[in-house]
């Protein structure tokens, strides 16, 4: 099921539309992706007016995604929040959303700026080092910060890289 809005309700002012929607209602699929997984529901809150031939938008869109690090590997679970989320939709022209019963559906747009706002090479964390640190449970906080060190086990990495 698509998110629609009736023209007819928009005519009448302002409609807020919040709720929860699916991936696959989204019709958002990233298969190909081995780091991004979208599989959790999208919620929305998100209020529609219409201004002669154009609906504004503005709201809030959030999901969870399930994110690989593209350094070290692991797993982590990243919020995306599309906060505030806003957009002009003009109802005629090669930019107007499709209509059907009435009610435009703004299930594309919504798709769009959500696959927009994922990042292209997710890190767990800005400054992650990669597969070597990660392992290494035994550093303090003293020893990350240590350029030395870090350099030694880049180089490890390398090595590990080369033998391989
Ligand atoms: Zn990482």
């Amino acid at each position: 099921m698509a998110l629609y809005v009736p023209l007819a309700a928009l005519d009448k002012g302002v409609v807020r539309l919040s709720g929860e929607i699916s991936p696959g209602e989204l019709g958002i699929e990233l298969a190909n992706d081995p780091c991004l997984r979208i599989e959790r529901t999208f919620a929305y809150d998100v209020s529609v007016e219409k201004t002669g031939n154009e609906l504004f938008l503005e709201g809030v869109i959030e999901t969870t995604v399930d994110c690989r690090c593209v350094r070290c590997l692991e797993p982590f679970e990243l919020a995306l929040r599309l906060d505030p989320w806003t957009c002009v939709l003009p109802l005629e022209g090669e930019e107007a959303p499709p209509i059907s019963h009435e009610s435009v559906d703004l299930t594309p747009r919504i798709r769009e700026d959500s696959l927009l706002a994922l990042p292209q090479h997710p890190l767990c964390r800005p400054d992650c080092q990669g597969v070597s640190l990660q392992k290494s449970d035994s550093k303090t906080p003293q020893d990350l910060s240590d350029e030395k060190s870090r350099s030694v086990s880049a180089w490890s990495v390398l090595d590990q890289l080369n033998l391989e």
